[in-house]
């Protein structure tokens, strides 16, 4: 069989990977003139490592990424620890060899990519149509370049043609947030291994070290969509102006033109995610804001459980279906927590946001971060060992 992966994101990527290892051939095809990522960093949680273990690109991950030690999260406006978890207790607890590992994209991709032999992702080609879905699909791209594979499998994006080529045009859902991402060298005080967030009114921080010295940040921050300052920079220095330390040092250390903005969205779960033998992965199936940091490891499990399906059902359009009953339960119950989590996260009101920190801070105390931490738990079992 040889099955068709449009984008070579994380999900495309890691998908074509799980394909071969089960002996099923895979192309990869990527608009992008090249393999590359946007300048930020990832969290990979420990369902995200084991996935990429069972595909066999773990260690080649984690040369590349930088283990959690110590996280925080504080409120007001992040002059107030209140919740603060140690790795080391919690993979103790937990019988976890890690919880979390921390790396820029454009490292997780290229790690990634190492992983498939020369030729197998082809840059430089947009898919611009999928039809046949029943009998063989035909995929065209905007390069005049057309493929006739045994399926087609989407891994591109949240805005995926090949999503709209199965349930037809829909907008993505706006969350009421703008979100600026960026990396800069690790500040004084901020120890390699840390990731804190910090939350105040209407707007959140998020620092994560990454290898090399590094910090990739984020801030979030209400506002209508599609808005765009004249200087990024400065909205930011301004907007958090009076957080904590150091908020303005990584504002000032990151060059301009590695500030990027962009408005976070999603799209409500659906429970169809293929059609004939086109089928849908990643963002393309399941895009979610991003506040529990775990829609790029949930890409990463999809490639598991696809070549699983493909691997085992001769019918591929029954494979994609299995695929798709396997998956949507887990990836729509983190759709709807985390953005009932952004929207707590955004609060706005004086007294709202008082009475947020307030249960935040008890149910930790009288909770613990088990509930938090139950997603990163989840294991996606093995692949299917296949005769040569
Ligand atoms: C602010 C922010 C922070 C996040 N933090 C985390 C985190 O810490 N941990 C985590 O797990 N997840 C996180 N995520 C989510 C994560 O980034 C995504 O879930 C993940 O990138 C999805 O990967 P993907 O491969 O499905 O899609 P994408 O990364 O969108 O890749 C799609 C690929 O398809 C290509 N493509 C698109 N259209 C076409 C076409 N027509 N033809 C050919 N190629 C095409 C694109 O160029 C791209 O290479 C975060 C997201 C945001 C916005």
């Amino acid at each position: 069989m040889r099955v068709v992966i449009i984008g070579s994101g994380i999900a495309g990527l890691s998908a074509a990977i799980a394909l071969r290892k089960v002996g099923i051939d895979a192309t990869v095809y990527e608009r992008a003139p090249e393999l590359r990522e946007v300048g930020a960093g990832i969290s990979l949680w420990a369902n995200a490592l084991r996935a990429l273990d069972t595909i066999g690109v773990g260690e080649s991950v984690r040369a590349a990424a930088l283990k959690m030690t110590r996280s925080e999260m504080r409120a007001r406006n992040g002059h107030k620890v209140q919740m603060g978890l140690d790795a080391a207790a919690l993979e103790k607890r937990f019988g976890l060899p890690e919880l979390v590992r921390m790396i820029h994209r454009a490292d997780l991709v290229a790690a990634l990519a190492a992983h498939l032999p020369p030729g197998t992702a082809r840059y430089g080609h947009e898919c611009v149509a999928v039809e046949n879905f029943d009998t063989r699909p035909h995929v065209r791209f905007a390069n005049g370049h057309t493929d006739e594979p045994d399926a087609v499998i989407g891994a591109d994006g949240i805005h995926s043609v090949v999503r709209t080529a199965i349930l037809g045009p829909e907008e993505p859902r706006y969350s009421g947030y703008t979100c600026w991402r960026g990396i800069c060298p690790r500040p004084a005080g901020v120890e390699p291994g840390y990731i804190g967030e910090w939350w105040g009114r209407g707007k959140r921080l998020g620092i994560t070290t990454i290898p090399g010295d590094r910090v990739y940040w984020f801030a979030t921050e209400n506002a209508p969509p599609n808005g765009r300052a004249a200087d990024e920079r400065a909205h930011l220095r301004a907007a958090f102006a009076g957080w904590a330390d150091p908020a303005a040092t990584i504002f000032a250390t990151t060059p301009d033109d590695r500030i990027f903005r962009n408005d976070i969205i999603d799209r409500p779960p659906v429970r169809v995610w293929s059609k004939g033998r086109v089928g849908v992965i990643g963002d393309a199936a399941h895009p979610t804001t991003p506040n529990l940091g775990q829609g790029g490891c949930t890409a990463i499990e999809d490639s598991v459980v696809l070549a699983r399906h493909l691997a085992t059902n001769a019918d591929v359009a029954r494979a994609l279906v299995a695929f798709t009953a396997d998956r949507v339960p887990r990836t729509s119950a983190i759709n709807r927590e985390s953005w009932k989590f952004g929207r707590l996260g955004q609060k706005q009101g004086r007294v709202t946001c008082w009475l947020r920190d307030a249960a935040i801070g008890l149910a930790t105390k009288v909770i613990g971060p088990a509930g938090f931490l139950k997603h990163a738990r989840f294991d996606v079992g093995a692949l299917p060992v296949v005769r040569k």
